[in-house]
């Protein structure tokens, strides 16, 4: 039997821990060392409020680079100790700081919902939103979805809209004046409550299963006879035993169509290199047009300025958040690209028609299925084929 100290020595323990100081109760998030009376306190600003979405969007950039840490960190332990290396690392503690607006204090002593994130995340076990994002309770409503897709008219496009109705800050209203004042006095601001949620994340992640199911079914689909349109959906309607899940894949097929046409190479390619680099992309994108949709939402809602849509990509492989518009990330030129492209239309048309699972053209009706907008969606692309795949180069 080993004494402790050997037993420690031989494996060092690294931790990732929620901690409450209690002598610093509005700690700041990330800070390393508790005891240090110099570590910065952005509580001033901490979600007892609503804080500037640019804030929240670093705490979330913050907290992701954290929880990379403390993932490399524990690798880099595994490793050594696997290969028996010199210079194994000491222990190490890695630490999220709550504050009392995370354990609740008042009152009740029960928390008070007032979270001022949001995101739209994939079901992948490997990304709980959460905690790769270094977030405790309170902080952040999660809507998960495989692929971070929302269909439309579904449970989880409800959700989120229930989210960004009721807790979403919005600008300012100019008050009518009241009665008995002449129209030329100024209009008074309405004082409403501040409501706490000003940034959304919508986050994809590489090696999803999603992508890869609607990528396989574009291979296999491409060894069948083409259906029509009439003709998909009534086989679909008639033989298929998951017709939601289909729905799921048929929207994400768009998105694998698109990227493989935007890339012809690695879409003719069998090596399996090719094969993840076009998924790679396939994520991005797929997340970059969720973005879009989101961004609409809000919009439509009447957000304003305070309120921000972020979007990222999370790496499997580092647990890194990349290719992002989070605070000094600047990975936007496929999105003003789609802009450019979207110019004065509705971006909703667009989105409202890419959502519905199985449309049926119906020209006289003025409805686009969801093959004319692909079509337009592929040609716009193909116009401006440099800057769509030159973008999706970039990790
Ligand atoms: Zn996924």
């Amino acid at each position: 039997m080993s004494k402790p100290g050997e037993a420690k020595k031989s494996a060092p323990l690294v931790d990732l821990c929620m901690t409450f100081d209690a002598g610093h109760q509005e700690p700041a998030r990330f800070a390393f060392d508790p005891k240090d009376p110099q570590r910065p306190d952005p509580s001033q600003k901490m979600p007892t409020k609503p804080i500037d979405p640019d804030e929240v969007g670093k705490l979330i950039l913050e907290g992701n680079s954290l929880y990379a840490s403390f993932i490399g960190y524990a690798k880099e332990v595994a490793e050594k100790l696997e290969k028996k290396s010199e210079g194994v690392p000491e222990d190490r503690t890695f630490h999220v700081f709550l504050n009392k607006h995370q354990i609740g204090t008042h009152d009740s002593h029960a928390i008070h919902q007032e979270p001022y994130a949001a995101v739209l995340s994939c079901i992948d076990a490997r990304v709980p939103p959460e905690l790769i994002t270094g977030q405790a309770a309170n902080d952040m409503f999660a809507v998960r979805t495989a692929g971070n897709i929302l269909l439309e008219r579904g449970e989880a496009r409800g959700s989120l809209e229930f989210i960004l109705n009721k807790y979403a800050r919005r600008p300012p209203k100019e008050q009518k004046p009241p009665k008995g004042k002449g129209e030329g006095e100024p209009a008074e601001e309405t004082v409403e409550e501040e409501k706490p949620l000003t940034a959304i994340l919508v986050l994809g992640h590489t090696k999803c299963g999603a992508i890869d199911a609607a990528y396989d079914a574009v291979i296999e689909e491409g060894k069948d006879p083409v259906l029509s349109r009439e003709q998909e959906l009534a086989k679909l309607l008639r033989e298929s035993p998951n017709p939601s899940l289909d729905a799921i894949v048929a929207r994400l097929k768009i998105v694998v169509r698109v990227v493989m046409k935007l890339n012809p190479d690695l879409a003719a390619s069998k090596e399996k290199a090719d094969i993840d680099e076009l998924k790679r992309r396939i994520c991005h994108f797929n997340t970059e047009l969720n973005y879009l949709d989101i961004r609409h939402m809000a919009e439509k809602i009447g957000l304003g300025a305070g309120f921000k849509v972020f979007f990222g990509s999370y790496h499997v492989e580092d647990c890194v958040i990349r290719r992002s518009n989070l605070p000094g990330k600047d990975d936007t030129a496929m999105i003003e690209a789609l802009d450019k492209y979207l110019g004065e239309r509705s971006l909703g048309s667009i989105f409202e028609s890419l959502n519905q699972p199985w449309s049926v053209p119906d020209t006289k009706a003025g409805v686009k299925s969801k093959d004319f907008i692909f079509g337009e969606l592929l040609d716009a692309m193909n116009r401006d084929a440099e800057a769509f795949s030159k973008d999706l180069v970039k990790p």
